[in-house]
């Protein structure tokens, strides 16, 4: 990127990351060298840090309006998701082996699902309409008397939409299913309360939240006990073993609380950024597709298709301008072929492929979008007359 240095960055990734908030540094720092005791000593090295893991435990727990004793810190979003799956399916084997699912999970419960299939257990995958929505007729449906787990996200992590949680509640209750959510990407975009939702078990993930990477929670309801994950100490109420993470999790407690602090106002100052960047692209740019577009969606994700053009080319000439988006997902850009979250909407893979995601942040502001709105129909353009497929105009139909 040679003579590129001065361009600004501008980050719109903040699905596959955040940076970590000043506030939750700062917090964090006096937790690796001078109270560094291990919270599950009895002398006073230890007897520093406990209560700072129990107040963490306090302020995540207040977030999700639970228990503090409901809340086991994990090392991310994806123990979080193993554990609720893995957990349920051991300690409720008796009771049956289903699991209703969606087709668009994250890899961190779509991978799982697929394990525990090889071990015997039956999974259901529910498809998703165009525009991403799940039919809540079906997932009723769909529950057997041997269903023991019902895993569907809250929002999505490559388009943004939200699912209808609070009405999944309600169907799991009335049919005594337990509920686990992913809600990695909700907890601190959208309320999420486990009582108004009814969910039994609910993941989320430090590093999307602006805490550090390798700290999560999951939220377990008082009376749907897990089996272990990791075995050994009895760290957790032995439900999670492994010495605490403490400067993670302390992180973890007070990006909870600044979440708390500002979902009144945040969520609300990124949604018409998202809108103005969704509105100036389709003015700006022929062709091009708003993934889950008539879907309730997260304030800050907005996920396209731009005919013609491969989206990795578009972001790498997006990052020579100093942006960074993402194509579908982070965890999955390793892959060839298209998203299967697209897949799972019908995309047509060829339009799939050229699918980009940007997602704002807390500290997005109208000049990012400005800077974005003046880079991407310049570059499309200039991929598109460099494109076979494009001559063609195999894509007419995109938009
Ligand atoms: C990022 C993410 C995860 C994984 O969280 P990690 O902490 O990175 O393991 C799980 N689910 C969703 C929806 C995510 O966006």
């Amino acid at each position: 990127m040679k003579g590129e240095r001065d361009v600004k960055r501008i980050y719109l990734d903040n699905n596959a990351t955040t940076a970590v908030r000043p506030e939750v540094l700062q917090g964090m720092l006096p937790f690796f060298c001078e109270a560094f005791g291990n919270p599950s000593s009895v002398h006073w090295a230890g007897s520093q840090v406990s209560p700072a893991i129990e107040k963490a435990r306090g302020q995540v727990a207040q977030l999700l309006n639970c228990q503090p004793t409901e809340i086991v810190f994990t090392a991310c979003g994806s123990e979080g998701d193993n554990f609720a799956l893995k957990g349920t399916v051991d300690v409720l084997r008796e009771k049956g082996n289903h699991i209703i699912t969606t087709a668009v999970e994250h890899p961190a419960v779509l991978d799982t699902c697929r394990f525990l299939e090889k071990k015997g257990v039956e999974i259901t995958y529910l498809p998703v309409d165009g525009e991403g929505r799940l039919d809540l007729d079906l997932l009723e449906r769909s529950i057997t008397p041997r269903t023991i787990l019902i895993s569907v996200m809250w929002a999505n992590n490559e388009t943004g939409v939200v699912f209808p949680i609070h009405e999944i509640g309600v169907v799991a209750r009335r049919h005594k299913v337990r509920f686990f959510c992913d809600a990695v990407q909700a907890v601190g975009r959208l309320p999420v309360d486990v009582q108004k939702a009814q969910v039994d078990l609910l993941s989320l993930s430090g590093h999307k939240i602006g805490a550090p990477k390798g700290v999560g929670a999951l939220f377990v309801r008082k009376g749907n006990p897990l089996t272990p994950l990791i075995h050994g100490g009895h760290q957790e109420r032995r439900r999670r073993a492994g010495t605490h993470n403490v400067p993670g999790i302390v992180g973890l407690g007070i990006a909870c609380q600044k979440a708390m602090d500002e979902l009144s106002f945040v969520p609300g100052r990124m949604e018409p950024l998202r809108e103005c960047l969704q509105s100036g692209l389709l003015t700006l740019v022929p062709e091009i597709k708003v993934n889950g577009a008539s879907a309730p969606r997260l304030p800050n994700t907005l996920n396209l298709c731009f005919a013609g053009i491969e989206g990795e080319a578009l972001l790498l000439h997006l990052d020579i301008a100093g942006i960074a988006a993402s194509s579908g997902s982070a965890c999955t850009s390793d892959d060839h072929g298209m998203s299967h979250v697209l897949e799972a909407m019908g995309v047509d893979p060829l339009l799939g492929q050229s699918s980009v995601r940007f997602s704002l942040g807390r500290d997005t502001v109208a000049e990012d979008i400005d800077r974005v709105l003046e880079v991407v129909p310049g570059v499309v353009q200039k991929l598109r007359d460099m494109s076979p497929f494009w001559e063609g105009r195999a894509c007419r139909r995109a938009s």
